[in-house]
């Protein structure tokens, strides 16, 4: 059985953008503070309103981990999850799957990249930016193929 994740209240408009292949940052609608993964309030300044911005989902690596316990079902090789600092929006640190041969390297530049894990769910790994010319944009019609 693969890994699927569960939408709820604050995540999904999250997942439902994934699944259109857009990327954006979920910001405080007071304050503008970045909220990575969706959340229902603002964790500065606890504001519960909240707009989208659609930005290029481009970064640089800022840290990683590497998964040797099976914690997602029918994973059993060790994984690697990336944490990435996006370009456009300061602050803001992201994670995903590290989709490359090779490991990151710290202040790497890399894109996000959608995966269509089955028919119904699409999620955003990240690459290396050199990786085919791949450019990531607003419109968020990055692929790796
Ligand atoms: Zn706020």
């Amino acid at each position: 059985m693969a890994y699927r994740p569960e939408p709820d209240r604050d995540s999904r408009p999250w997942w439902e953008r994934i699944a259109r292949r857009e990327f954006a940052v979920q910001e405080c609608a007071s304050c503008g503070t970045p909220r990575f993964p969706p959340r229902a309030f603002c964790p500065l300044c606890r504001t519960e309103g909240c707009r989208w911005r659609e930005v290029a989902p481009v970064g640089t690596v800022e840290s990683w981990i590497v998964n040797h316990q099976p914690f997602v079902p029918g994973r059993l090789d060790p994984y690697l999850v990336v944490m990435v600092r996006l370009e456009a929006v300061s602050g803001c640190l992201v994670y995903g799957n590290w989709r490359s041969e090779r490991p990151p390297e710290h202040g790497e530049r890399v894109v996000g990249t959608f995966t269509e894990v089955t028919e119904d769910l699409t999620v955003l790994d990240w690459a290396p930016a050199a990786a085919g010319g791949v450019h990531g944009h607003p419109s968020g019609r990055t692929s790796l193929q």
